[in-house]
C-alpha cells in the first residue's frame, strides 16, 4: 500500500501517523521526492482501515497495490483448490455437471429428474426448496418438505445434493446437504456468509448480479476467514444494459478468476440466459474459457414448471447436451 503525504504537514502529525501504522505491525519505507513524500507500507495491509487513513489530515492519497483478499488469493495458494463433495471432486482438472430443476415441486418431479440426470452422467443433483422470488405472491418453494424430497432423491440416486440456504435460521435443516448454495441475492449477506464459514460443508457462492469480481472474492473471503475452505464460485450472469436475455454471462470472469484465485469456478448458463436454446452454446463457451463445472436446470415438463420453465431443458435435451459437454471437456484436457 502506498500512502502519499501532504508536504506541508507538521513533523508531529507525521510521527503520530507513523506510530499508528507501525503499531499495526507494518513497516514503512519512506521515499522523499521533490514534490511529494511517499510511504510504502509493507506487511499485512488487510488490517488497515483505508477510509480512516484517507480521512487523516496529513494524507493526500492512498493506493492499494495488493488485493484486499488473502485466503482466496492465488498468490497465497498457487495450486488449484479441489473441493470434495461427498467423494465428487471439482477443481484442479476435475470437471462436474450439477443438474436438476430450479425448484422441487412434487415427489414425482424430483425423483424423475434425479433419475434422468444421474443416467446422463451428472455428478450432482440440484433443486431449490427455499426459493428467492422477486414477488412474494410467486411460488416460494416447498421449503422443509422440498428438502425432505431432495434428500430422498439423494438416497435413491446416490448423487450428492446442492440446494440454496436463504437465511441463518434454516441452517439446522441443511445438515445432510452436500453443497450449500448461497444465491446471487445473498452474495453480500455477511451474517449468512459468517455462519456458513463455521461449517465444514462445501459452499457454492453465486455471484451477485451487480457485483464486481473483487466484491465476490471478498464474500468468499468471509467464508474462508471463518474456517470453511471449501468454496466454489458460480458465475450466473450479471445485469447489463442488454435486455434480450435474462442476464449477461460474464465469460471474461472465468479466466480472470483463474488468475486471481485458486477456488474452482462453475458456470450457470441457465440463469445467465433465461432462455433454453442458449444453454448449450453458453455451456461450450464456459468450458472453453476454463470453467471447472456447469450448473444446468433440467425439468421433466418445463411448460408446467413453477419456476424458471423458459430456461429449463428436458431430460432428453440434457442427454444430448451431456454428450457434447463430455467431448468438449475432454478436448480441453479436464477429467469428467
Ligand atoms: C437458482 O439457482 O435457482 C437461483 C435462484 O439462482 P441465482 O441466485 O443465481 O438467481
Ligand atoms: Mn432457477
Amino acid at each position: 500500500m502506498i500512502v502519499i503525504l501532504k508536504k506541508n504537514a507538521s513533523k508531529e502529525s507525521f510521527s503520530e501517523l507513523r506510530t499508528k501504522i507501525e503499531s499495526l505491525g507494518m513497516t514503512i519505507h519512506e521515499s522523499q521526492g521533490e514534490e511529494t513524500l511517499l510511504w510504502g507500507l509493507v506487511g499485512d495491509t488487510s488490517k488497515i482501515n483505508i477510509d480512516q487513513l484517507r480521512a487523516n489530515d496529513v494524507v493526500a492519497e492512498v493506493r492499494r497495490i495488493q488485493e484486499p483478499y488473502k485466503a482466496t488469493n492465488r498468490r497465497m495458494h498457487p495450486e488449484d483448490t479441489v473441493v470434495d463433495i461427498g467423494g465428487v471432486k471439482i477443481g484442479g482438472g476435475n470437471f462436474q455437471v450439477i443438474a436438476g430443476p430450479c425448484s422441487i415441486e412434487t415427489a414425482e418431479q424430483i425423483s424423475e429428474v434425479a433419475r434422468r440426470v444421474k443416467g446422463a452422467g451428472a455428478g450432482l443433483l440440484r433443486g431449490g426448496a427455499f426459493k428467492p422470488r422477486t414477488s412474494p405472491y410467486a411460488f416460494q418453494g416447498l421449503e422443509d418438505e422440498g428438502l425432505r424430497l431432495l434428500l430422498h432423491a439423494k438416497e435413491v440416486t446416490g448423487l450428492p445434493i446442492v440446494t440454496e440456504l436463504m437465511g441463518t435460521s434454516d441452517i439446522g435443516l441443511f445438515r445432510d446437504v452436500d453443497l450449500i448454495q448461497i444465491g446471487a441475492r445473498n452474495m453480500q449477506n455477511f451474517r449468512l456468509l459468517k455462519e456458513v464459514g463455521k461449517l465444514k460443508t462445501p459452499i457454492l457462492l453465486k455471484r451477485g448480479m451487480s457485483n464486481t469480481i473483487e466484491e465476490w472474492l471478498m464474500s468468499a473471503e468471509y467464508i474462508m476467514a471463518g474456517g470453511n475452505e471449501n468454496v466454489i464460485l458460480c458465475e450466473r450472469g450479471i445485469r447489463t444494459f442488454e435486455t434480450a436475455y435474462r442476464n449477461t454471462l460474464d465469460i471474461s470472469a472465468i479466466p480472470m478468476l483463474k488468475e486471481k484465485t485458486h477456488l474452482p469456478v462453475v458456470v450457470d448458463p441457465s440463469h445467465a440466459a433465461g432462455i433454453r436454446n442458449m444453454v448449450e452454446p453458453l455451456s461450450m463457451a464456459a468450458i472453453a474459457a476454463g470453467a471447472d463445472g456447469l450448473m444446468i436446470e433440467v425439468h421433466n415438463n418445463p411448460a408446467v414448471a413453477l419456476c424458471d420453465g423458459p430456461q429449463s431443458i428436458t431430460p432428453d435435451a440434457f442427454d444430448t447436451l451431456m454428450e457434447k459437454i463430455r467431448k468438449t471437456v475432454s478436448f480441453f484436457g479436464k477429467n469428467m
